[in-house]
């Protein structure tokens, strides 16, 4: 079917589709960074338990959240759990040497390590590995392989030689790790991140459904629950990613241990493959780390990571996310910019040939009337040249529905909570918008509203309002309204 392309690119074209998450930490995390880069387009904040404290992270929190209100946007903050990430412990002289084909003894007693011994952080290693076993270090730059097993002493034999640094990580491709995903470490974080209201937890080295589901289980008995953002970086959950897409709200491909726990030419397809199910699922889903790595040094990036960048897009991810590039290197900045500019581009050129993505519907499926109407909205829109779509939405649930159908116009998430308007910060085209109770129940004047706060039309011009949906059965009548509008 031929589409009509809605002549006003510039107005529609303002806002940019695919979110941007930007790691905060020392490079990032003072007031007038944060300023900046929300300015630049940072969609989501994301902190890195893995290094800090409470304190400074409380600190960083809420002066996020401060920065967002003075300049009334909708930011989201992902808190990410360590979760079971295995490292190496200290060294007597802060690293050592390991040197190829030497032997080395990697222990799961206390202690400090030395030339010849690394001693783990994690003391069940021991019982997880086997003789023929691969153990790699530092994001695999040093490998080793496990000759045999001696009581709590795993002794290796040391296949890529070079520096190792204390607490550098270890990963354990060969073995089955029988560390929970959920750490009794990651549950003092999620009582921090419950009580800052954090919008998003992710968490590391999922397995399967269960993983996700024991977190879920954990903040229930407390207090809110909050949405779960499952990091893939296991084969095992490459393997049941279909589970842990139902489970979860969102997915982020964690490129960087997920291209050491599998060989990194089977990562592009598992991206690829994985952006599908989870925007098929109307789950928003993330492609992370290394995206413009070498930013950290340097101002400009190597043309194969704007490629990335571009690709990532292409293939219809929610959001590209920034890691030390923002929290860590000297250009956090820059990073932002860059990509920002990138991704403006591939939509810009996406939009001129009418289309941000494939329908994913499959013939055979039956849909809900959510997908129904979303489908049919996005196409309404498009072929009247709508000048927007319109979507009040409680929990964010209608608004992400749309979202998945990648709509050419611009999707107004419309909310009176908050927190909805910053959930939909993460979310692929959703421009979230607050508005107070007292507009909510008039839709003309909403419509109205809203196109004058964004400068969205002008008078004659028509939007479409999506509303209606409610999980009831009974009260469930959705509505779809064109309403004309003034200006
Ligand atoms: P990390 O996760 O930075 O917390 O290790 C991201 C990744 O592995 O890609
Ligand atoms: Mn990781």
């Amino acid at each position: 079917m031929k589409k009509n392309k809605p002549e006003k690119k510039q107005t529609h074209l303002r806002w940019r589709r695919t979110k941007i998450i930007a790691t905060v930490g020392p490079a990032s995390d003072d007031e007038k960074a944060i300023k900046e880069l929300i300015r630049l387009g940072v969609n989501v904040f994301s902190l890195n338990m893995s290094h800090g404290d409470h304190a400074g992270h409380q600190r960083v929190f809420k002066r996020i959240r401060r920065c967002a209100r003075q300049m009334d946007k909708h930011i989201a903050i992902l808190m990410d759990l360590c979760g079971p990430k295995i490292r190496v412990g200290s060294f007597e002289q802060d690293s050592i040497q390991l040197t190829r084909n030497a032997t080395v003894v990697i222990s799961c007693t206390a202690g400090t390590g030395s030339d010849g011994l690394i001693i783990s952080q994690y003391k069940q290693l021991y019982k997880d590995v086997k003789a023929g076993d691969r153990i790699l270090l530092d994001d695999g730059n040093l490998e080793c392989r496990v000759q045999k097993v001696e009581g709590k002493q795993v002794v290796c034999k040391v296949i890529y030689g070079g520096e190792l640094k204390n607490n550098k990580g270890m990963n354990l491709p060969d073995s089955k790790v029988s560390a929970s995903s959920f750490t009794a470490r990651d549950k003092r974080d999620v009582a921090l991140a419950m009580e800052l209201e954090a919008d998003f937890v992710a968490l590391s080295f999922v397995r399967t459904a269960k993983d996700i589901n024991s977190l879920k289980n954990y903040m229930r008995r407390t207090q809110k629950e909050i949405p779960i953002v499952a990091k893939i970086e296991k084969p095992e959950a490459v393997a049941n990613i279909d589970e842990i897409i139902a489970s979860a709200y969102g997915i982020m491909i964690a490129r960087g241990d997920l291209g050491i726990e599998l060989l990194p030419e089977q990562v592009p397809l598992i991206q690829k493959d994985i952006i599908n199910k989870a925007r098929f699922h109307h789950r928003p889903v993330i492609v992370a780390t290394q995206m413009l790595e070498s930013m950290i040094e340097n101002a400009r990036p190597t043309r194969a990571e704007v490629g990335d960048v571009a690709n990532a897009a292409l293939s219809g991810t929610d959001a590209v996310m920034l890691s030390a590039e923002t929290a860590a290197g000297k250009y956090p900045l820059k990073a932002v910019r860059m990509m920002d500019r990138v991704l403006r581009e591939i939509e810009n050129a996406q939009w001129l040939k009418g289309s941000f993505g494939d329908d994913l519907t499959q013939a055979s499926e039956s849909i809900s009337s959510r997908k129904a109407i979303a489908s049919a909205a996005s196409s309404l829109a498009q072929d009247l040249q709508l000048q927007g779509i319109f979507v009040p939405t409680r929990s964010g649930h209608t608004a992400a529905v749309i979202s998945a159908k990648r709509p050419l116009s611009p999707l107004l998430g419309v909310s009176e909570d908050m927190a909805t308007c910053c959930r939909l910060a993460l979310h692929w085209g959703v421009i979230p918008f607050f508005i107070g109770e007292d507009k909510a129940h008039d839709w003309k004047l909403l419509s109205q509203y809203i196109c004058d706060q964004c400068k969205l039309a002008k008078t004659g011009n028509r939007v479409l309002l999506v509303s209606g949906f409610n999980d009831d059965e009974v009260l469930n009548e959705p509505v779809l309204k064109i309403i004309k509008v003034k200006r």
